[in-house]
């Protein structure tokens, strides 16, 4: 038979979306699942950015825009990149897409010729390789430590520096590991791109959501030469719960903006009007529901941390940004649990789910066979019941 495309075959599928498939699927059959699985808000998306959107239709906005985005909605990132980040990006800097994977897509369809390599720190979202092989790249994963709260250095991303490396892809607040990246380790992170003349694709999906005194960095914002060799990726959906709305976008040199947005207008054209007219009310609209979810978040956010700390045979960092957190459940691994081995996290998560209506994401996909990610962006109620049944489980390990 015909062969079919190596590219497509080397992706794989996405491993979260499938736990979430199955836990639904469960709850369909009437059974009490607690999804820790989720990626992104339980919350509406607030009344203003909907209202927005239905006045887009009634105004008939209903048509083609620009294929990179109003300008009225790039208008609007530009000040927030300069509020919110200390950048400055002009309008024909920016390129609004449809959400961050595909801004990503595009970042990597700009940058990369065959063979490039792509610096990825692991733990990493899922999706990073994958957009990254499809693009023509190659993955080169850098895997950090606990030690060092999962974070990439400065020293062994310049180790990992070949002369096929075209970028470095930071991910700070960081998903699975719900990490922040301080203002030094980024400039000494900086210091090395610059010196090494490679791109950093900064993800900065989830800035809005961090928590304590510590506050979001963006790595473009350290002067001229970083700048220069960044796109800074973001986007709707996480910060004001608008997931299915696809509202991502990106700054970057006018270069590569004009060679993404060239691309998009073949690919994909504008994203949808309807939605940009709704993220230009989200971002200059009234910001209160946002620090509403924010609050919300915190507080389940140090429940869970509490909660998992005082559990036996796991561990974890306080997460201070996004909406997960990161267990080392390497102490399970290797337990007997009613006459079977746990062998490894997909086991343990087979479990969990089978015995226990519970659903966690083991993280070999993301490059950490060890640990296991639960998302807080379910009730604290939910929560609750969810990590009593972990407590549970692993009283039963021998
Ligand atoms: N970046 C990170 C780190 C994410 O976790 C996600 C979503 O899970 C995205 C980007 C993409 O977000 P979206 O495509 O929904 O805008």
């Amino acid at each position: 038979s015909l062969e079919l495309s190596r590219k497509a075959a080397a992706v794989k599928p996405s491993s979260t979306l499938a736990i979430t498939a199955k836990a639904k699927e469960l709850r369909a059959q009437g059974k009490d699942v607690v999804g820790f699985g989720a990626g992104e808000p339980d919350f509406n998306t607030p009344e203003n950015i909907c209202d927005a959107a239905i006045q887009a239709i009634h105004d008939g906005f209903t048509k083609y825009t620009p294929a990179s985005g109003t300008n009225e909605l790039k208008e609007a990132v530009s000040r927030k990149f300069k509020s919110f980040n200390g950048l400055d990006y002009a309008p024909d800097q920016i390129v609004i897409s449809n959400g961050g994977k595909h801004s990503l897509t595009n970042i990597f369809t700009a940058l990369i010729n065959p063979g490039d390599e792509v610096i990825i720190p692991a733990p990493f979202w899922l999706s990073y390789p994958e957009i990254v092989k499809l693009a023509g790249g190659v993955p080169v994963i850098v895997k950090t430590t606990k030690e060092q709260s999962y974070k990439l250095q400065a020293e062994d991303l310049k180790k990992a520096i070949t002369d096929k490396t075209k970028a470095v892809v930071l991910n700070t607040p960081n998903n699975p590991t719900g990490m922040l990246y301080t203002e030094q380790e980024l400039r000494a992170i900086a210091d090395v791109v610059v010196e090494s003349d490679i791109y950093v694709v900064a993800d900065e999906m989830y800035e809005n959501l961090v928590y304590g005194d510590q506050k979001h960095i963006s790595i473009a914002s350290f002067g001229k030469e970083i700048y220069d060799r960044t796109i800074t990726c973001s986007g709707l959906a996480k910060s004001y719960a608008m997931t299915g709305w696809r509202i991502g976008y990106t700054g970057s040199s006018k270069e590569i903006a004009k060679m993404m947005s060239s691309v998009q207008s073949h690919q994909t054209s504008n994203p949808n009007s309807i939605a940009q007219r709704a993220a230009v009310e989200a971002l200059n609209g009234p910001q209160d529901s946002v620090a509403k979810m924010h609050a919300e978040f915190d507080k389940r956010r140090q429940y869970m941390y509490q909660r998992i700390c005082a559990m036996p045979y796991v561990s974890t960092i306080e997460p201070m940004g996004a909406f997960y957190v990161f267990v080392d459940v390497s102490d399970v691994l290797g337990k007997d649990y009613k006459g079977t081995k746990i062998e490894d996290t997909s086991k343990m998560a087979e479990i969990l789910i089978e015995e226990y209506n519970v659903a966690v994401v083991p993280c070999a996909d993301f490059g950490f066979a060890d640990h296991i990610r639960l998302s807080y962006a379910i009730s604290l109620e939910q929560i609750e019941k969810g990590l009593d049944r972990i407590e549970t489980f692993l009283k039963e390990l021998k």
